[in-house]
C-alpha cells in the first residue's frame, strides 16, 4: 500500500483510453489499494487508474458512504440532471460547473472480479460519471459551463451571491 503520484492536467495519460482488466493480479490488488490510499489522502471523492499512471479501466469511489472498487465499469442508465461543481485531484487548485445526470446505474467488476451492479444520485452519480470519462481520456475541464474557476479565490468572489447546487 502506498501513496502514489496523481497525473496532472497536461499529461498525455489523462487523454487516453485505458483497457479492460482480464484477471485479477497481485499487481493490480496492490494499484487498487494504493489508488484508495492516494484518494483518501488528497481528500478526492474518486480517482481512476490514468490518475496514477495506469491505463487500466479501474476506480475508486468514496462519497463519504464507503468505498466502492469499479472495474470495467459501464453506465446502463441515467436519469434526470444535475448541474453543480466538479473539481479533479488531476486539474489542482480549480472547479467548474458542470451538468450531469442525477441518478446514474452502472455494471461493473468487483475485487473478486465478479459482476454487480450499483445505483448512483447526487455526488455518486457525479463523482461515477466523473472518473468514468477518466477511463475515456476525457477530463471535466472540457464539459463546464463558463470555464474554470480557481478555489483561492472562490470564497471572496462567491460570498455574497455563490449557489450550491452541488450535493
Ligand atoms: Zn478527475
Amino acid at each position: 500500500m502506498g501513496i502514489r503520484e496523481v497525473r496532472e492536467i497536461g499529461d498525455d495519460i489523462l487523454t487516453k483510453q485505458c483497457k479492460d482488466v482480464s484477471k485479477m493480479t497481485l499487481r493490480t490488488k496492490i494499484l487498487i489499494g494504493d489508488m484508495l490510499d492516494t484518494m483518501y489522502e488528497k481528500c478526492g471523492v474518486g480517482l481512476a487508474a490514468p490518475q496514477v499512471g495506469v491505463l487500466k479501466k479501474i476506480v475508486v469511489i468514496d462519497v463519504g458512504e464507503g468505498p466502492a472498487v469499479l472495474i470495467n465499469p459501464e453506465i446502463i442508465e441515467t436519469y434526470g440532471e444535475q448541474t453543480g461543481e466538479e473539481g479533479c485531484l488531476s486539474v489542482p487548485g480549480k472547479w467548474g460547473i458542470v451538468t450531469r445526470p442525477a441518478k446514474v446505474k452502472v455494471r461493473a467488476l468487483n475485487q473478486d472480479m465478479e459482476p454487480f451492479e450499483m445505483e448512483g444520485e447526487g455526488l455518486l452519480a457525479r463523482a461515477i460519471c466523473h472518473e468514468i470519462d477518466h477511463l475515456r481520456g476525457e477530463l471535466y475541464v472540457d464539459k463546464t459551463e463558463d470555464g474554470l474557476h480557481d478555489t483561492a479565490y472562490e470564497e471572496y468572489d462567491e460570498e455574497a451571491g455563490g449557489e450550491e447546487t452541488e450535493e
